[in-house]
């Protein structure tokens, strides 16, 4: 997708905060973080949303990997959440799937991320 910021960041010509990395996978800082810790973890391959045909192969190594960055960023004692907000209602900005991880600090029913 030539117009999708995070295909470009996945290919590296927009820069991000990069947590993690390998062939499937890249996992970066959100630029607006709603938690001490608040990262984006995406496939580099285009999906625009959670429901558009992603392989169970790729759902499973996506999720795994947002584990795998919930582990970096010390969260697996104390928790975090992961949210994939999808579609209108539930306010997706940026169109290409992405699994926002979130924890450092006690988290209330409604946020974050939303
Ligand atoms: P959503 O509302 O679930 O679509 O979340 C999109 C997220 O992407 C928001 O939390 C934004 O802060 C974040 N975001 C947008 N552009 C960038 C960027 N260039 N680098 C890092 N995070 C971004
Ligand atoms: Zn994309």
């Amino acid at each position: 997708m030539t117009d999708c910021i995070f295909c470009k960041i996945a290919a590296g010509e927009i820069p991000s905060n990069k947590v993690y990395e390998d062939d499937r996978v890249i996992a970066f800082e959100d630029l607006n973080p709603q938690m001490p810790v608040h990262t984006l973890v995406i496939p580099k391959n285009h999906y625009s949303h959670i429901a558009d045909g992603i392989p169970d192969d790729e759902m499973g190594y996506l999720f795994n990997a947002a584990v795998k960055v919930a582990e970096i960023k010390g969260l697996s004692e104390s928790g975090f959440r992961l949210t994939v907000n999808t579609g209108a209602d539930a306010q997706q900005t940026v169109h290409h799937i992405h699994i926002h991880v979130c924890g450092g600090a006690p988290m209330n029913s409604g946020s974050p991320k939303r």
